[in-house]
């Protein structure tokens, strides 16, 4: 492992900016901490609100990301309070929140590291501790203690498993007290902590210790196998090598995409997840693997592993991964054997004063094809995909040194269940109303479909943006993941009227998310003249865009989410010259018509698969609209016997609240459609209209 502390760039600073650096560094290697993992401290003397002198430990903030560390997410707390606390004999993890909560200096800075009493019982300036995968897979093993003691000597000390709070934090500080020449602590199932009279110092003993770790692993140890790579890559020989072969990689594709609906809709029977695939090269040693099986089933190597990816994966079980149907039903009851499994577990180890969480695994392994993650969105998912390759990781290591062991039952049960961790669950603010759905929405880079794929995102959904316009719609969902967070909206190129484009979408969204909730099928054109002056071509592109590119889209959603098996809301933008078509205005009239009679069908076919769909009509929505060109506006002010700049004033005038229509008008009925409000209503037309009689449903 690299040091990488430049002379260069701490020179200058102060000692805290110099802690700030060292966090970055120790937060931009993945190897050493993972979404919001590890933390870092000082002990100064600093003024006080008063201009007075005081002891204080600044200590990284719950809630931060070493990697990004600012000055103010430190908080300082008064080291001549916190000590006392270190002639106590136990404290509850409750009480010692509270505890440190009155310590802390400055009022409205972040609640200070559930690890800050570990951090203030080590009588040293500068602390630093990570997560490192290669110092916690010498510990995950059976032969941790003699391996830890022949790669470290009597440099560090090490502590067994405890859930952090004020026992781990005082077994630790009495080791250090007993050993001062100390240059770390290694927690078992845990990492490291390092220390120094500078950041530099603490950083160097850290890089230090990992460097060791790694070395030794990658010579194997006292097996002498060697891992040869860290990156995932090589023979899978530390895994006992390779039992089944991966599918190529395209095929690998088509499988993920044919099984992830069914897969979505069993880990979503309590609650919707969302899905992420990953065909990696270690994922597909590991699953391939004569020992995957066995070793995914071991246990978490952390509890910081186990927050995000359960106990266990569950591991499907598949002679042939490309005999969908039968992977289908060893899914299911894999699924259905995991919930009971987990349910024991639960059962075994509770005290009774919580109650428990959904049953479903978290990550899926299917041999020779690949892993999908879950998560309530799709940056959870993520955050688990990262957490599992570093699981796997973890493993080589023991593997390549000894055999791996994991926290126990019990131990893993205490993490999953610890009230701090359920406690900060109830403090997130409660979940939007679309979250953990996913929608697509076609011709979705202006006009009205932009404001929808706004509207669905800002209420929580995944979107996908699919038009024509690639270029746009990567803008509108680039606009989106700014506003949203990241990974809430993916643009895909689409002509709604080509089967193989529309097929292509939903391979990659069935990839990208595994799944699909809401569809709100847009997409349209509007040519215009009167029938007899009409071209072939120009009728004839109505339909294939304004027909068959609704029932192209409509045929794969509902599919999907027949397979999905969670129900769905299709709905169809269809426009108020359905129930009063408009003169000259017949390619467009007719083919909308039959766009509304397509879901009128689809809403009969599908109410049994719990999959509701409806039709919004709106009249007249210019704001943004690619539909209302300079031609149709030419065309429709003559046929109005208006005039171009007078057609807008004239549409609002002609309907009875005298109203413009806004794309947001229309987004509006469209999430009413979409959510839950309307889930009693299916086959229904809507007009967004401001009232024309004439277009009147009947
Ligand atoms: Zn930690």
């Amino acid at each position: 492992m690299e040091n990488l502390w430049s002379e260069n760039e701490a020179q200058g600073l102060n000692e805290l900016d110099k802690l700030v650096y060292m966090s970055r560094l120790i937060g931009a290697d993945p190897s050493l901490v993972v979404w919001g993992g590890g933390n870092t401290s000082i002990k100064l003397t600093e003024k006080d609100f008063l201009g007075r002198d005081v002891e204080v430990m600044r200590i990284k903030g719950s809630g931060s990301d070493l990697k990004s560390m600012e000055r103010w997410q430190f908080p300082r707390l008064k080291l001549e309070e916190v000590l006392p606390v270190f002639e106590r004999g136990d404290m509850s993890d409750e009480e010692m929140v509270d505890y440190l909560d009155r310590c802390v200096l400055d009022p409205n800075s972040p609640r200070p590291s559930i690890e800050t009493l570990l951090h203030a019982f080590l009588p040293f300036m500068c602390v630093a501790h990570s997560h490192a995968d290669a110092v916690v897979g010498l510990t995950n093993n059976r032969e941790a203690d003699a391996i830890l003691q022949r790669v470290y000597g009597d440099d560090v000390a090490v502590v067994e498993y405890l859930r952090p709070g004020f026992q781990l934090s005082k077994l630790v500080g009495l080791a250090v007290k007993e050993s001062p020449k100390l240059n770390g602590v290694v927690l078992v199932n845990h990492g490291l902590f390092t220390w120094g009279d500078s950041a530099q110092e603490a950083y160097d003993r850290h890089i230090d210790l990992v460097s060791q770790a790694e070395e030794y692993a990658a010579q194997g140890g006292a097996k002498g196998a060697g891992t040869g790579t860290v990156s995932g890559t090589g023979s899978g020989a530390v895994f006992g090598g390779w039992q089944r072969n991966p599918l190529a990689a395209d095929r690998r594709k088509e499988v993920a995409a044919a099984l992830a609906p069914t897969l979505r809709g069993l880990v979503s029977q309590q609650r919707r997840a969302v899905l992420r695939f990953d065909d990696s090269p270690d994922v597909l040693e590991f699953i391939g693997s004569t020992e995957g099986q066995r070793l995914s089933g071991i246990g978490p190597a952390t509890p910081d592993h186990l927050i995000h990816t359960k106990r266990k994966p569950l591991w499907v079980e598949a002679a042939n991964p490309e005999d969908t149907a039968a992977v289908r039903e060893s899914l299911k009851q894999g699924m259905a054997d995991y919930a009971t499994e987990y349910a024991t577990w639960y059962q075994e180890n509770t005290t009774g004063a919580d109650s428990m969480l959904d049953p479903y695994p978290r990550v899926i392994l299917l041999p020779g094809v690949g892993m999908w993650t879950t998560g309530r969105d799709a940056r959870a998912s993520l955050i688990t995909n990262d957490i599992y390759h570093h699981t796997i990781n973890v493993l080589r290591t023991a593997q390549s040194v000894s055999d791996y062991t994991s926290l126990t039952a019990k131990d893993a049960y205490d993490a999953e269940y610890w009230p701090l961790e359920l406690y900060k669950l109830t403090l997130a603010p409660p979940e939007k109303e679309l979250a953990r759905q996913v929608a697509l929405v076609t011709g979705a880079a202006s006009g009205i479909g932009k404001v929808i794929a706004q509207r669905l995102a800002a209420e929580g959904a995944h979107v996908i943006v699919t038009d024509l316009d690639a270029e746009s719609a990567e803008d509108v969902a680039t606009e989106i993941n700014r506003a949203a967070g990241p990974e809430r909206a993916a643009a895909f190129p689409l002509d709604v009227a080509d089967a193989g484009q529309v097929a292509d979408a939903f391979q990659s969204l069935r990839r990208a998310y595994g799944g699909l909730d809401i569809l709100v099928s847009n997409a349209g054109i509007a040519p215009v003249g009167t029938i007899d002056n009409l071209s072939l071509a120009d009728w004839q592109r109505s339909l294939d865009i304004n027909t068959t590119g609704h029932f192209l889209v409509a045929a794969e959603a509902v599919k999907l989410m027949q397979e999905q098996g969670i129900g769905g809301s299709l709905v169809f933008i269809g426009t108020k010259n359905v129930p009063a078509p408009g003169a000259e205005f017949g390619a467009y009239s007719v083919a909308k018509a039959a766009e509304v009679q397509l879901a009128r069908v689809l809403a009969l076919e599908n109410g049994q698969y719990g999959i509701r769909v409806n039709v919004v009509n709106p009249d007249a929505v210019f704001q943004g609209s690619r539909l209302w060109s300079t031609e149709l506006r030419q065309e429709r002010a003559a046929a109005h016997g208006v005039t171009v700049e007078g057609l807008e004033e004239f549409y609002q005038q002609r309907n009875l609240l005298k109203a413009k229509v806004f794309a947001e008008d229309v987004a509006e009925t469209v999430l009413f459609l979409a959510s839950n409000r309307s889930a009693k209503t299916t086959g229904a037309m809507i007009p967004v209209d401001g009232g024309v009689r004439e277009a009147f449903p009947r």
